[in-house]
C-alpha cells in the first residue's frame, strides 16, 4: 500500500496527549498503517462507531509526560491486547497487541492535530453498526487488515 504524499511529509513526527494534559507523547515514525477499526472493542474504546488509529514502530513512540494505565482485552480473533488510557481523564491513547510487540497503535483523537490523519482502510467491517457511515473509497476488510 502506498502512503499518500502528504502523509509522508507531514507525519514525519507528531505529538499528542490526553484531554487533561497528564499524559503527553511524541512520535517520530511515519505511520505504517492508518486504519478505522469497527470491531466491538474499538466501538467501546472510542465510545462510538469505530476507532481511528495509526500504527507505528514502537521504538518511535515516546511518552514525554505521565504514564498511561493499561488493561488487557481479548480481541475477537483471540489475540490479547493492552489498552492504555489516562487514569485521570479517561482518554484512550494507545493499543498494543501482545503478539506484535514491535508496533503500537495510537488513537487519532489524542493527536494534537487530528486533521493530519489520512485513513487507508476500514477493518472489522463485519462488526460495524448499521448506523455507521464509511467512506466508500476506502478498502474494506471484513475482519483484521491483511497486508496484500
Ligand atoms: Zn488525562
Ligand atoms: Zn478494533
Amino acid at each position: 500500500m502506498i502512503l499518500p504524499v502528504a502523509w509522508r511529509d507531514i507525519m514525519a513526527s507528531f505529538t499528542g496527549g490526553c484531554t487533561c494534559g497528564a499524559i503527553r507523547y511524541s512520535c517520530t515514525g511515519t505511520p505504517k498503517l492508518s486504519l478505522n477499526c469497527h470491531c466491538r472493542d474499538c466501538q467501546r474504546l472510542s465510545g462510538s462507531a469505530y476507532l481511528a488509529a495509526v500504527i507505528v514502530d514502537r521504538r518511535t513512540f515516546t511518552l514525554t509526560h505521565g504514564l498511561p494505565h493499561y488493561y488487557t482485552v481479548t480481541a475477537a480473533n483471540g489475540m490479547t491486547k493492552q489498552q492504555g488510557f489516562c487514569q485521570h481523564c479517561g482518554a484512550p491513547l494507545v493499543v498494543m497487541l501482545d503478539e506484535r510487540p514491535h508496533i503500537i497503535a495510537i488513537t487519532v483523537g489524542s493527536f494534537d492535530d487530528p486533521s493530519l490523519y489520512q485513513p487507508q482502510a476500514d477493518m472489522w467491517v463485519e462488526r460495524a453498526q448499521p448506523w455507521d457511515v464509511m467512506n466508500p473509497a476506502l478498502p474494506k476488510y471484513p475482519q483484521a487488515y491483511q497486508r496484500a
